[in-house]
């Protein structure tokens, strides 16, 4: 149907397709570049750039509203970008006084390492403690003042081509039903050609993965990820303790898969918490959700939250391949900024700045090459020489070999983390090299015995939820008379292979309780996959960590998902 609609369109001079921080840091420093441009022409006698027409479009119904990070950030880059950012009103809730690192040990038992021994990796003082809901906010309306289009509730469907060059993106069609007839509401989606498009969509997002397959851009390793499930809770006044970072590892997953936590006080007496396991887990019943809520009765959270009240729930996946697993930047036309391009320092637990940084080197090429009016690879290839001659790429560098090293088992890990900081990140092996996440998955016949079962957990309404419940809390909502945009290749593979060979781990690891696997009314003993669209919040796990790669997320209808108000 798409293919014979007639369609809107319009041309601009640079499309960003997300706001998220890589593409508004990216769009702010490209407005700025222009001025420095034409101040220095204006002197030299140069030509100079004709004011560029910038547009970004988002997914969410406004700026932030997808945005959810452990946003202990590093200042490094918004310094760079807005020197004077405090003064005009840059939303920090604290800096970080108090960085600690904790071991949990057994269920009642944790430690914190002394002040002393805290590792430069958790050592977090004088960084931001923010909201990247807020900080996006912050930076769209820095881009709006510096002349640059925001269209929120506008999702990126697929990429427009000429020959092999990026020309643009056309954004999804609105009203169309379950059935995928269009309804009275029915709006096709607008192509918005432009001379460079740059995509920053998050992690896995759909056109830089289509971007990465066309172009066969993959680096050396695969990326991998890890899902971060996070809650913010208001709690008692005299436990809140504005400044203090908690990072810690151990109960309950300790490495199985490899996973850590975060705490941290936000202003209003909230504190935000998290844990986040990596995807590569040998067990099916991996279940990022499960070992958060399992997280929150160990003795020292119980302390923490007693009396607490919920106000936020959501989900995150992380790109923390490192530098082996980025992809090429630039194709003819396009750029990969942020998450979509693996820009996270994933020992250092810091994604933000890098991702702001990569957005800032990104814009400077397209300023030269709006100067030179080339928006081929000879010009835009120029990033990727930025990038390797900045601090981002001496960050990559260091921690290169940081998952290959966990890859290779928790023994070499902790045997080559000292040798790997004594030589700059090259350590005993250089480079690991590692395949997907997803093949590390078991099935049940290969586990033990006791490991074939998805554990029982009793949730108890007060401190630990259910999936549907927490949902709610996350603010996520969808039309449900839409065409799912969870798409399952093949849902006879979900009741006879997979249920047989892993045991359905779909609705293990999606934290929001969308895959459900129920009896078949209209088939006696059969077993059939039901997918509760309404209740995703766009993390992607699904469509990473799937053993037979048959789910593919794509984007709903604009302005649907998440609301991380504070996130
Ligand atoms: Fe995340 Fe997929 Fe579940 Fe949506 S369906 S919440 S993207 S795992």
């Amino acid at each position: 149907m798409s293919q014979e609609i007639e369609r809107e369109s319009m041309e601009v001079d640079v499309l960003f397709v997300g706001a998220g921080p890589a593409t508004l840091a990216s769009a702010l420093r490209l407005m700025q570049g222009v001025e420095e441009h034409n101040a220095r022409v204006e002197a030299s006698g140069g030509v100079p750039i004709e004011p560029p027409t910038v547009l970004v479009i988002e997914k969410g119904a406004e700026v932030g509203d997808h945005m959810l990070s452990g946003a202990v950030m590093n200042p490094k880059a918004i310094r760079e970008l807005v020197p004077d950012h405090e003064q005009k009103g840059f939303p920090i809730e604290h800096k970080v006084t108090k960085s600690i690192l904790r071991f949990f040990l057994t269920e009642k038992l944790s430690v914190a390492a002394p002040g002393f021994a805290t590792p430069p990796q958790f050592y977090k003082n004088g960084y931001y403690v923010s909201s990247l809901n807020r900080i996006a906010k912050w930076l769209g309306e820095q881009c709006e003042a510096a002349g640059v289009e925001i269209y929120p509730g506008f999702a990126g469907d697929k990429l427009l081509y000429q020959g092999k060059r990026v020309v643009g993106v056309r954004t999804g069609d609105m009203g169309i039903d379950r059935d995928g007839n269009p309804k009275p509401t029915f709006q096709p989606g607008m192509d918005i050609f432009a001379k460079v498009t740059v995509l920053g969509e998050g992690v896995r997002g759909t056109l830089s993965k289509q971007l990465i397959h066309d172009f066969q851009l993959q680096g050396m390793n695969p990326q991998v990820y890890e899902t971060g499930v996070k809650e913010i809770w208001k709690i008692d006044p005299k436990k809140h303790k504005p400044g203090r970072v908690i990072h810690g590892m151990g109960w309950p997953n300790y490495f199985k898969p490899v996973s850590g936590m975060f705490m941290y006080d936000l202003g209003d007496d909230l504190v935000s918490v998290g844990y986040v396991p990596m995807l590569d887990a040998e067990s099916p019943f991996n279940d990022p959700h499960l070992a958060l809520q399992k997280f929150k009765t160990h003795a020292f959270m119980k302390d923490l939250l007693e009396g607490a009240e919920l106000v936020k729930y959501g989900a995150k996946t992380l790109p923390v391949g490192g530098l082996y697993s980025q992809p090429k930047l630039y194709v003819d036309g396009a750029l990969l900024v942020g998450d979509s391009a693996g820009f996270c320092n994933a020992e250092y637990l810091s994604g933000i700045h890098m991702a702001m940084k990569s957005g800032m080197l990104a814009a400077d090429t397209i300023v030269e090459a709006l100067a030179q009016q080339d928006f081929t690879t000879k010009t835009l290839g120029g990033y990727t020489e930025r990038y390797r001659k900045s601090w981002a790429y001496d960050e990559h560098w260091n921690v290169r070999n940081f998952h290959g090293s966990w890859e290779l088992g928790m023994l070499f890990f902790f045997l080559n983390q000292p040798i790997r900081m004594a030589t700059g990140g090259r350590g005993l092996i250089d480079p690991i090299k590692f395949g997907p996440g997803h093949e590390h998955m078991k099935k049940l016949a290969q586990l033990p015995e006791g490991e074939r079962k998805k554990e029982e957990f009793e949730f108890d309404g007060k401190l630990t939820f259910s999936k549907e419940h927490l949902v709610q809390f996350s603010g996520s909502a969808h039309e449900p008379d839409q065409p799912s945009h969870l798409v399952v290749a093949d849902t006879n593979l979900c009741k006879t292979q997979c249920a047989e060979e892993y045991g359905n781990p779909c609705e293990s690891f999606c934290p929001a309780a969308v895959y459900e696997m129920v009896d078949d009314t209209e088939k006696p003993g059969e077993r059939k996959l039901v997918i509760h669209h309404e209740n995703c919040v766009h993390c992607k796990t699904c469509d990473i960590a799937d053993p037979y790669q048959v789910i593919t997320w794509t984007p709903p209808e604009g302005g649907e998902g998440p609301s991380y108000d504070r996130m």
